[in-house]
């Protein structure tokens, strides 16, 4: 079984976006944060021999560090041929060093995606710039539509935080927050260039209530 730190290594060798799109809202999951989380739901056995979608996989490194954890098949969604491209760069480099990796990379809009699968594992656009408001109410919508079990990084503020578990409680799920991280974003706004902007983001686990 591999360790978290050899985890977090490996994802740190995957090639990140290459020129991250604003308007998709492309910020990657840094490679410690990743293993962490990937770790937290591989605990409570939700990776092992599990049906996994990463939907708005980015370059693929949550769908790709769940399937070295063991899941039976991981499908990464993401609509941006250019991050797909990536991904698959990735996901070869993965499997020359693991056996067993068994993803699917499919290129297209997560409102299409229809698969039903145990657990979502995703870190989905913020809905923070004008042209993605509400792009992570679409992404929680759909994980609640294909999965019982949903692991999920989204923006903080107090208000969210009420909005998202509202949602959740109106889908016939409990959300509760696991952890709260501090990501560093490299800045790419012309005003905010020389700055490094640190974004709190809370990790969520939501879970169906019968
Ligand atoms: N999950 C990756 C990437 C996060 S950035 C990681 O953790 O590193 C969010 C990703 O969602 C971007 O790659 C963006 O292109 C993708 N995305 C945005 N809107 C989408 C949509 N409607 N359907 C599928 N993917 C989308």
């Amino acid at each position: 079984m591999i360790k978290k730190k050899e985890l977090e290594i490996f994802l740190s060798t995957l090639k990140d976006f290459e020129s991250p799109k604003e308007n998709l809202e492309q910020w990657s999951t840094p490679p410690d944060i990743a293993a962490e989380i990937l770790f937290i739901a591989y605990s409570a056995g939700d990776i092992n021999d599990r049906i996994i979608a990463d939907l708005g996989a980015g370059t693929g490194i949550l769908g790709i560090g769940a399937a070295i954890l063991g899941a039976k098949k991981v499908f990464c969604v993401e609509i941006d041929p250019n991050a797909y491209c990536i991904a698959l760069e990735n996901l070869e480099k993965a499997k020359r060093i693991f056996d067993n990796i068994d993803i699917v990379f499919l290129n297209m809009d997560v409102r299409n995606f229809s698969k039903r699968v145990d657990v979502v594992i995703m870190n989905p656009p913020f809905g923070l710039e004008k042209s993605t408001r509400h792009a992570d109410v679409i992404f929680l919508r759909k994980a609640f539509e294909i999965a019982d079990k949903i692991y999920s990084l989204h923006h903080f503020s107090n208000k969210s935080r009420r909005y998202l578990i509202n949602l959740a409680r109106n889908n016939g799920f409990k959300g509760s927050i696991l952890r709260t991280f501090h990501i560093p974003l490299k800045a790419r706004k012309e005003k905010h260039r020389k700055e490094r902007l640190i974004i709190p983001v809370d990790f969520y686990v939501f879970e169906k209530e019968y």
